[in-house]
């Protein structure tokens, strides 16, 4: 596994770092031990965040007395002072640490909220005071768009920026990573697998691999998941893979979709996830968990083609800031029961 000088921040960071988003849906002995050995094998990033139930709690519970083997990145999603403020304290009690090395302005979408939080009493505020009190090292920010983030990290506020880079969402090669190259950031891909949405799972994960980042967060909670996606790092991309890679993302990417999450359904249609799993359906097929996700929205999805309201003009489509043809897409999805044995 590739190490790198993480931009600007200057810790020498493993490739692979331990997304513990999910930990909290596990027994607390399997997270510890999960969480042990990718300490044991060298990973020595882990993200995680204030909004993610008891995650910074299994944290501190797991593995704070080997706090200084690892590079600790939390968020907070609050955008005025006082809550940013509280938010940041509690995530150190909860983690049992007197600092953080990270700290990231949590799933900013929109630009009020970005104007909120950077505005005098907001989030920004509380995270460099709890820097300047060595609570806090560095500034980062999160996000789902990736051309409004890279307007904003132009301000030269932030150390680093976690953003999604998979097979079905390359979308932040185009003008975000050149940016953070630029001003010399910490770059930190998320979700190769997009909630276990993209395969083969192998190239899922070399594709971040094989492009200009410095750590790849995969959400883990087991050990075998710690090994196989050090397994899918082991060997270094070559030039041919990161072409035929870059080529299938240019494919499975085609929807377009960011995951801003700014639209909606009133059917409750997951429209993201079913939006980034078309082309990886059509090409490939499910993996279980995105097969349990078709099942599970099955009577949702065959209804929009019959929804009254949407007939003229799609509700959703109104949101979306790229027009995308979301009602298209969803009402295709809907051949794919036709496909598999329909249970439920
Ligand atoms: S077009 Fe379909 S997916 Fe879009 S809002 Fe209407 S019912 Fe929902
Ligand atoms: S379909 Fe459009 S609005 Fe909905 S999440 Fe994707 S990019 Fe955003």
């Amino acid at each position: 596994m590739r190490y790198s000088t993480f931009g600007k921040i200057g810790y020498n960071v493993s490739a692979l770092g331990f997304g513990a988003m999910n930990l909290p849906g596990v027994p607390l002995e399997q997270a510890r031990a999960a969480m042990n050995y990718a300490l044991d094998r060298g990973i020595n990033y882990i993200d995680t965040a204030a909004a993610y139930r008891n995650s910074e709690e299994i944290i501190g519970e797991t593995i704070s007395h080997r706090r200084d083997e690892y590079f600790l990145a939390t968020k907070t999603g609050k955008r005025d002072y006082a809550s940013a403020k509280e938010e940041i304290d509690r995530s150190l009690l909860r983690m049992k640490t007197d600092h953080v090395d990270l700290l990231q302005i949590h799933y900013v979408n929109y630009v009020n909220e970005f104007k909120q939080a950077m505005e005098p009493e907001g989030a920004y505020e509380a995270a460099l005071e709890a820097k300047a009190a060595g609570k806090v090292r560095h500034i980062g920010i999160s996000g789902h768009r990736p051309e409004l983030l890279t307007k904003w990290i132009a301000s030269g506020k932030f150390d680093q920026v976690l953003f999604h880079l998979n097979l079905a969402q390359p979308f932040a090669n185009r003008d975000l990573i050149p940016k953070m190259t630029e001003l010399n950031m910490g770059k930190v891909a998320m979700k190769p697998l997009s909630g276990g949405f993209i395969q083969p799972v192998e190239k899922a994960i070399r594709y971040p691999y094989s492009q200009d980042v410095h750590v790849i967060i995969s959400g883990m909670v087991s050990v075998e998941e710690v090994k196989m996606n050090l397994a899918a790092m082991e060997q270094e991309v070559e030039q041919d893979e990161r072409e035929e890679l870059e080529q299938l993302a240019a494919q499975l990417g085609e929807h377009n979709c960011r995951r801003c999450n700014y639209c909606s359904c009133p059917l409750g249609i997951a429209i993201p996830d079913v939006m980034i799993s078309s082309k990886v359906r059509e090409t490939f097929g499910l993996l279980p968990k995105g097969d349990g996700f078709y099942q599970k929205h099955k009577e949702a999805i065959l209804s929009c083609a019959d929804y009254e309201p949407c007939k003229e003009k799609p509700l959703c489509q109104q949101l979306c800031p790229y027009q995308l043809p979301m009602q298209r897409v969803i009402q295709e999805a809907a051949g794919y029961y036709k496909t598999v044995p329909i249970s439920g």
